[in-house]
């Protein structure tokens, strides 16, 4: 299997100029066929490695598939995966303007290393504008709606043209992720959404991580396990859940971007 996923992505590059010459930015429907080759390739997929995963999404849609990433562990080994599989691949980060120095500068350390550029994606209010209009930072008093303009409307305009993105999500991070499909239809942003780690552990990402020296954010040696921005992450204790030092103490799980309520997986 892994053959026939490889040798396609080497003509990754002539089907791109040839889709960019299309120009369309139309998005892509959910047709019957669609939703039959998306089963298919979930069922096929599912005992793939993460590497052929990706491999399969290059082929099938670059250069209309994207990623975003905020540059955690999982991000980074994607990121690692496609500096050989595709550089090519357009990579956002979502710049809320509330993120720590150290994540910016990952993103710095990833370019050096791979060559891949991720592209910064700003909402249109800067920090300060923003807290002007709310009366003061809107993350303490309403956090989704926080989200919502910093991250979520972002991302809606980042993915324009795009058919597809995919997610470093994997299925041991909470049970709401454990439902996560390796291809699916993602409805809330009408996208194909690849999740090429759902498969993989905490434990075998960082393995990878140490093993192939891949740049990582240095707040994780600091209890840090997930990182989102500064003011909605804090520190998390020994045997606490992973992401337990995200929006800790207000309920809030998520920003939006991976709600599994919104994706239908393989059986569409
Ligand atoms: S994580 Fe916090 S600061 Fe960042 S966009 Fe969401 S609410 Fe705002």
């Amino acid at each position: 299997m892994l053959g026939i996923y490889m040798d396609t992505k080497f003509n990754a590059d002539q089907k791109a100029d040839s889709d960019q010459l299309k120009g369309t930015d139309r998005p892509l429907q959910l047709t019957p066929d669609l939703a039959a080759e998306l089963q298919g390739a979930n069922e096929q997929l599912e005992l793939a490695s993460p590497e052929q995963i990706i491999s399969w999404a290059v082929d099938r849609f670059f250069p209309r598939l994207t990623m975003a990433t905020a540059f955690g562990p999982e991000g980074c080994v994607i990121l690692s995966m496609l500096a050989t599989i595709q550089p090519r691949t357009p990579i956002f980060n979502l710049d809320t303007g509330y993120q720590f120095q150290e994540t910016l500068e990952l993103r710095d350390r990833i370019a050096e290393k791979y060559g891949i550029e991720v592209e910064l994606k700003k909402p249109e209010m800067t920090v300060e504008q923003y807290e002007q209009l709310h009366g003061g930072p809107l993350h303490q008093t309403n956090p989704d709606q926080c989200c919502f303009d910093r991250k979520i409307r972002v991302l809606q305009k980042a993915v324009v043209g795009m058919h597809a993105w995919m997610s470093g999500i994997r299925r041991d991070q909470s049970p709401d992720r454990a439902q996560a499909a390796i291809v699916g239809w993602d409805k809330r942003f009408n996208l194909v959404k690849i999740s090429p780690l759902a498969n993989m552990t905490k434990s075998k990402i960082w393995k990878r991580i140490l093993r192939e020296e891949i740049p990582y954010n240095p707040l994780h040696d600091k209890g840090y396990p997930s990182i989102g921005c500064l003011p909605c992450t804090r520190q998390v204790d020994v045997g606490e859940d992973e992401r337990s030092g995200r929006w800790s103490g207000t309920g809030k799980i998520e920003c939006g971007l991976h709600s599994i309520e919104f994706e239908q997986g393989g059986g569409i």
